[in-house]
């Protein structure tokens, strides 16, 4: 299915892009949350977290370390960060293609509302 992040991908439509290789895009948030706010998705059209499979594992595991390697290179890993993936409705999810969410940059609240 065709997504604003598949169109990215495809280089259709213009992104602040931090990081890419063959699996991974990574750019900025277009409304940012916090002072950093960097969104980082598969290339492969995955909808949701949820619908990932095992054969993505290593996948979900390339997106983790490289959004740890952003926050190192943006300066904000010994601060500290978050990291979150939005899933479905109750979860907050807006875009139908999974990205894992790095915000940085100031304190974060918790519980998230
Ligand atoms: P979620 O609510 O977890 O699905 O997050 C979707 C995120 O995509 C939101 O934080 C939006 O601000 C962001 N977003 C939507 N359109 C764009 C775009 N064209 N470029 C960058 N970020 C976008």
């Amino acid at each position: 299915m065709e997504t604003i992040f598949s169109r990215i991908v495809k280089k259709e439509i213009p992104a602040k892009i931090v990081y890419e290789d063959e699996e991974i895009l990574a750019f900025h948030d277009i409304t940012p949350k916090a002072p950093i706010h960097i969104l980082l998705i598969p290339k492969k059209p995955i909808p949701t977290l949820d619908a990932a499979g095992p054969e993505d594992t290593l996948l979900l595991g390339g997106l983790l370390q490289q959004a740890a390697q952003i926050a190192r290179d943006l300066g904000v890993a010994e601060e500290g960060y978050r990291l979150v993936i939005n899933t479905n409705e109750n979860g907050g999810q807006t875009v139908y293609h999974l990205h894992v969410h790095l915000l940085a940059g100031r304190p974060l609240g918790w519980p998230p509302g």
